[in-house]
């Protein structure tokens, strides 16, 4: 029913004050209860005082006859009380309420003696309160019932009870207000948040929602969307800066393949001129879809498109085949690839992707590396890891450079990269292939005495995050 409301305030408001009516009325029942227990309580006690002293009055006389002190007459107009034998037979009756007629005294208490009490409610609205009992006066039995009037009680108990039926809504209704103004007052930051937050677009995502109180719900609602908001920023700046750096290294090969086209359309030159610009044009166009492919790479993986397939194999038999992969380009430089290793291991891996990682940084090693110098893979295994190192001699990456060399497009040197053919997108998939396969990839490099990537594979089966 409740929920039909939106307003989240009005709603808590009528929570509050169904809750609080609730308990309200609970109380009140109870009170009156008590109220109840208490004033029959004191009646009860008035009736035991009211027969203390009517044993003090009563006489028995010869005959067993019954009759009162002289001194009891007050007594007897003002209290009403009966007297019954133990055969059942009225042997006084005070009567100071003469319209009522009190049903005969049964035989009810003929075991046991002592008083017991009970109400009686008898037409024309007369409710009494009475109390009878079997009971020893000098020797002899008696039934005596003595009797009040409950008016007093009722009036007592109905008074208390309109004081409740005018003091029950006014509560209800200053309660009502109360809940009201507190939850507009508790619920006022989620409505400065929504304003806030309503403001937040592309470009002021750096606005943050504001903190009232980092301690209660709210301010951690705040905290976290602000944790989030954080993390959207970031990756919204990583997402621009990808495409503005990739659309400028689409552009550099492009403006290369235009300018080489126009300047070759402007005069008649040899075959061989028009042979080697085809040659060059066709070097961009490998550049381009080398990079084309780097890129739809990255974003298949950013994108988690990207299974891994896994399978067991030989770890040394596979580097033996990648470094024969790129050997050509080793020797295009006269460089030795020199292996070592302390002995074979099965790995678990995807074995195309670990190919690619290891191609990037052997392909690097050769690139950066000077001619005719020696590369050095070597493989080293204990029972929970892997690692294969690719330590070259080339230049080595300066300090400041080593942490950033595996993000995208970076590059120490942009202009060596470019001319030796890199787009600075390799170590950065060789990185996500590692991770994906929760290894890792360590850098060591002095500069101008070389550099040395270190790889390392966890061996056991469950290497490798599943799909
Ligand atoms: P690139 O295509 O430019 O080689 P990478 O992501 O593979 O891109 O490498 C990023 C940068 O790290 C390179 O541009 C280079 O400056 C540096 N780098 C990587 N490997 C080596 C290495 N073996 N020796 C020196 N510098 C390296």
């Amino acid at each position: 029913m409740l929920s039909g409301i939106k307003n989240v305030r009005a709603r808590l408001t009528l929570w509050y004050v169904l809750i609080f009516t609730f308990i309200l009325i609970l109380y009140a029942g109870f009170t009156i209860a008590l109220l109840y227990l208490n004033l029959r309580h004191n009646l009860d006690q008035e009736l035991a005082e009211n027969y203390e002293l009517l044993e003090n009055i009563i006489q028995i006389g010869a005959n067993d006859s019954l009759y009162f002190k002289a001194e009891s007459n007050p007594y007897l107009r003002e209290n009403w009380f009966e007297i019954w034998s133990p055969e059942n037979l009225v042997l006084f009756k005070s009567r100071p309420v003469s319209s009522a007629i009190l049903p005969s005294f049964q035989n009810r208490l003929k075991n046991g003696d002592g008083f017991r009490f009970k109400s009686l409610s008898l037409p024309n609205d007369l409710h009494l309160r009475i109390m009878q009992g079997k009971v020893n006066i000098d020797g002899h039995w008696f039934f005596v019932r003595l009797i009040k009037n409950e008016a007093s009680l009722w009036r007592e108990l109905f008074s208390f009870l309109w004081i409740l039926i005018i003091a029950l809504p006014l509560s209800i209704i200053i309660a009502g207000w109360g809940g009201y103004f507190l939850s507009k007052k508790l619920l006022a930051p989620v409505d400065r948040m929504a304003v806030t937050a309503r403001k937040i677009g592309e470009e002021n995502l750096h606005e943050r929602l504001p903190v009232a109180n980092a301690r209660d719900e709210l301010g951690n609602l705040s905290l976290t969307f602000n944790a989030l908001l954080d993390r959207l920023e970031k990756s919204f700046l990583r997402l621009k800066q990808f495409t503005s750096d990739a659309a400028h290294e689409l552009r550099t090969p492009l403006t290369a393949i235009r300018s080489m086209g126009e300047v070759s359309l402007q005069e008649n030159k040899k075959p061989e001129y028009y042979r080697n610009v085809i040659g060059s044009i066709l070097e961009e166009n490998r550049r381009l879809t080398r990079l084309i492919d780097s890129l739809l790479f990255l974003s298949r993986a950013d994108s988690d498109q990207m299974k891994l397939r896994k399978e067991l194999f030989d770890f040394i038999p596979f580097v033996e085949q990648t470094i024969e992969f790129i050997q050509p380009l080793a020797e295009e430089k006269k460089q030795v690839i020199e292996l070592q290793s302390n002995g074979d291991i099965s790995l678990f891996a995807d074995r195309d992707l670990v190919r690619e990682a290891l191609l990037n940084i052997l392909d690097n090693a050769i690139k950066y590396a000077p001619a005719e110098s020696k590369i050095t893979v070597t493989l080293k295994h204990n029972a929970f890891e892997a690692a294969i190192s690719i330590s070259d001699s080339g230049n080595g990456i300066p300090k400041a450079h080593l942490d950033k060399i595996f993000r995208r497009f970076y590059r120490v040197d942009k202009a060596r990269s470019r001319e030796l053919g890199g787009s600075g997108l390799g170590l950065a998939i060789s990185l996500w292939v590692i991770q994906m396969h929760n290894g890792t990839i360590a850098v060591k490099s002095k500069q101008n005495e070389g550099s040395r990537f270190t790889i390392s594979l966890p061996i056991k089966n469950d290497n490798a995050r599943e799909d």
